[in-house]
């Protein structure tokens, strides 16, 4: 794992050299074009006087995306210091841009590399060839991905190249690269050592990688695991999974895939990632906008009865002969949160009545579900008619959100958004409906929303959104291991990240 040195002064590169060595790096880059002014060879020598780590030491032309100014007389300075770094004992490796002229190249230790900052360029593997042929030490292509299935292009360059290479994609897109790097072999992937510290877009934080990720545990049978979606970033599930893994001992890694809403973008990646059987992609969360596209992808054949029912799935396994399968664990996810909250089993659901507020994704599957154990179910809802066409669906009844209030049920649940952060004083009711026995809402960020606090105050039972999230994840991780999750540790997880507010 290389960490590169970005401060704007040298005493501050040395500093960073020895914070990166303490946080787990094992070779910093020395980026001298972060610096205001090309440092001479003494300044270098002196920057590289017992490095804790192998230093390599590059000058990036803006040309290549770099920050060192492209002029004539510059470029022979440039060019000229990184042929005396090259001769230094304290430096591992110089990175040297395919463009320059091989005669004008440090002799050894070269990086040989090319940047795209714009895209994936066209001619890709003619490039990684050319680098491949020259007499570097090391290959080095990076470009940004526009998508995911771009960034799986770095690994089959990695797995051509008879040298050691560096093949990562930048951007949101590009991570799933540059965490794997080490599954394929890679010479290394780039982290920093904070945010903001980054020397590409896209470039985790060493404690990212390290903690989150598991560098250290990566080989080449890491099973893969992911959750697709957009937006993904902020999901919880990475650190959810990530925790369950490394708790049971898992050799498995779960990543964020940015997917693009549309059909033809979530083929487009499974049709990529399923083409590349080596990836060993095991399974897949699938969040808005794609849940959907999944179960038209899996197949209704190849999913469970209510998930089918309901027209999505979160949840994807995908076995060693790359057979699909899928399931929706948001709804037994909820279902189950509220008949442990209230000591039954989900066939004692029959008779009893409910009243949902809201008809959106997650009002469906749970009316879907309620429906199915034999609950009696109002939908009431702020649009009607959305309302209306569901109930139709699932043989139950609707009615506008202002008629909650005066609701028989003895169940109360809020699938509507209201309350969730950052609107936490709002309240889908003033007061809770005489007769409930207990209150569930779905919202879990805040925990406690106002709408359980009213519950709470008026001595009414109550079960947060944070179960179903939980056991949503819970059964994710069932179905990919055959083994029983950790829940204790995916809680806490949950707890602390919705705590800390991260
Ligand atoms: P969605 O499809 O966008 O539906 C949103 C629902 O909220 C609709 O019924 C909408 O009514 C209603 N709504 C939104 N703002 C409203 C307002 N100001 N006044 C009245 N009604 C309003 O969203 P979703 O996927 O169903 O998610 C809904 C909530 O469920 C989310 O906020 C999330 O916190 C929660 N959730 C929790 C979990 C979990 O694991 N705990 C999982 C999924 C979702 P209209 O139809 O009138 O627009």
């Amino acid at each position: 794992m290389i960490c590169p040195l970005t401060a704007d002064s040298l005493e501050g590169m040395r500093a960073e050299m020895f914070l990166a060595a303490a946080s787990g790096a094992e070779m910093v880059e020395a980026r001298l074009d972060f610096l205001p002014a090309l440092p001479d060879e003494n300044q270098l020598r002196d920057l590289l006087t017992e490095a804790p780590l192998p230093v390599i030491v590059t000058c990036r032309p803006k040309r290549q995306g770099g920050r060192f100014g492209d002029g004539e007389g510059s470029e022979k300075a440039r060019l000229s210091l990184l042929r005396k770094a090259s001769e230094l004992e304290s430096v591992a490796a110089v990175d040297v841009e395919l463009d320059t002229p091989p005669e004008q190249r440090p002799r050894k230790k070269v990086i040989l590399s090319h940047h795209d900052f714009e895209g994936c360029p066209d001619n890709l593997e003619e490039l990684a060839e050319a680098i491949g042929r020259s007499d570097s030490a090391v290959n080095k292509v990076v470009f940004t991905a526009r998508t995911c299935e771009e960034a799986l292009r770095t690994f089959d360059l990695i797995r051509a190249s008879a040298k050691p290479m560096l093949g990562l994609a930048m951007g949101e897109a590009g991570l799933i690269s540059r965490i794997l790097a080490k599954k394929f072999g890679a010479f290394g992937t780039f982290a920093s050592l904070g945010s903001g510290r980054q020397s590409a877009p896209g470039q985790p934080t060493l404690a990212d990688i390290k903690k989150l990720y598991r560098w250290d545990d990566i080989d080449a049978d890491t099973a893969v695991f992911g959750v697709i979606g957009a937006p993904v970033a902020h999901s919880l599930s990475p650190a959810i999974h990530n925790a369950a893994f490394a708790a049971t001992a898992q050799n498995a890694v779960y990543l964020p895939l940015r997917i693009e809403p549309g059909d033809e973008n979530f083929r487009r990646f499974m049709d990529a990632a399923l083409a590349r059987p080596w990836l060993d992609l095991r399974g897949l969360s699938v969040t808005i906008p794609h849940k959907q596209n999944a179960l038209a992808y899996v197949g209704a054949e190849n999913c469970d009865e209510l998930g089918v029912r309901i027209g999505a799935i979160n949840t994807i396994r995908i076995d060693s002969t790359g057979r699909l399968r899928g399931w929706n664990t948001d709804y037994s996810g909820a279902i189950d949160a509220l008949c442990d909250a209230m000591g039954i089993a989900r066939v004692d659901l029959k008779g009893r009545s409910v009243a949902v507020l809201g008809a959106g994704g997650a009002g469906r599957a749970i009316v879907a579900a309620l429906v199915h154990y034999g609950a009696k179910v109002v939908i009431y809802n702020r649009t009607l008619q959305k309302a209306e066409k569901l109930a139709e669906e699932f043989n139950s009844r609707a009615a506008p959100l202002s008629d909650a209030p005066t609701s028989e049920a003895e169940i109360l649940i809020n699938c509507t958004s209201i309350g969730m952060h950052p609107n936490v004083d709002d309240c889908p009711l003033e007061t809770i409906p005489t007769g409930v026995i207990v209150v569930f809402d779905t919202v879990y960020n805040p925990l406690q929303t106002r709408l359980l606090r009213l519950a709470e105050a008026g001595g009414i039972a109550t079960v947060t959104g944070l179960e179903m999230f939980l056991n949503q994840a819970i059964a994710q991780f069932e179905i990919w291991t055959s083994q029983k999750a950790p829940r204790d540790v995916m809680r806490e997880v949950v707890m602390n990240k919705l705590i800390s507010g991260e």
